[in-house]
């Protein structure tokens, strides 16, 4: 038997080129850097568990965004709170948001500007997340379909105005999609369906070549004690959708040994290099 395996990979290797076997064998090379997307200081965390985990407690929540290259491409991962921000805070309800750079002027850090910027992948249609959209108007929109509705529908205004340039008659390109997608066709970085926060709220993975798979969690946690405490916040959509959502979360997190990454939470950033270091 051993024998037969010997020949048969001899034989293998005298018909296929050496070259398919070095594009099989070699991952995409691909590079992650993380931005810093804003602050959002919390004068009351209650509202982020139904089940009164957090009431009366304040709390600070970092805003994160992720560029990765992958060839000559780059997808831009979330676009934080609103530029208008820059210099100054706005608080509404709970939140009190502040913003100390915006997206256009660190990708400038590392030689990029906004027509490198291939995809705008958004996890949800929150504030927080699309807050400097429109300055990516020529980036083809990736967006799951059921958010994606909801914002073209009118239902959320504010989502609907930061979403402008891909709404209408002029608009801009828009990718949506029902489930998982994969954002450079080859695998390296999957878009994956986690609805319950939103009807259409995603999660990202990126398999770095390095440091292995990295789970984005988009808003699926906002603090890394949610993953054991599995606290659900009031304003979620759907509670049963996100207790899924976590089950399939954290199975393909154990299935592929990967390294979570919770946007919302200061104690992550060292998990990735400072910015304007990059992850590979
Ligand atoms: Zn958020």
């Amino acid at each position: 038997m051993k024998m037969i395996r010997t020949l048969g990979l001899v034989f293998a290797a005298l018909v296929i080129p050496a070259a398919v076997f070095g594009q099989e064998a070699a991952p995409p090379d691909i590079e992650m850097w993380r931005l810093d997307c804003g602050t959002l200081v919390l004068s009351d965390t209650g509202p982020f568990s139904d089940g009164h985990l957090y009431d009366g407690q304040t709390r600070t929540m970092t805003d994160s965004c992720y560029v990765i290259h992958n060839g000559d491409r780059y997808l831009l991962w979330d676009a934080g709170l609103s530029g208008q921000l820059l210099g100054t805070s706005a608080t509404e309800w709970i939140f009190t948001a502040s913003l100390d750079r915006t997206i256009v002027d660190q990708l400038g850090d590392i030689g990029l500007s906004p027509e490198n910027i291939t995809f705008l992948g958004l996890s949800h249609y929150h504030d927080d997340h699309i807050g400097q959209a429109s300055d990516f108007a020529g980036s083809t929109l990736l967006m799951n379909r059921r958010d994606f509705e909801v914002v073209a529908g009118g239902a959320n205004a504010s989502a609907a105005a930061a979403l402008a340039p891909w709404l209408g008659d002029e608009a801009g390109e828009v990718s949506d999609f029902g489930g998982d997608h994969d954002v450079f066709g080859d695998g390296s970085v999957t878009i994956l369906s986690m609805p319950g926060h939103t009807p259409g709220h995603s999660s990202l993975l990126v398999r770095l070549p390095e440091t292995g798979p990295v789970l984005l969690t988009g808003d699926l946690y906002h603090f890394r004690e949610q993953i054991e405490n599995r606290g659900v916040p009031v304003f979620n959509t759907d509670r049963a959708d996100t207790l899924a959502s976590f089950e399939r979360f954290l199975q393909i997190d154990q299935a592929l040994d990967a390294m979570i990454v919770v946007q919302h939470d200061p104690g992550d950033l060292e998990r990735l290099p400072a910015f304007p270091e990059s992850a590979r």
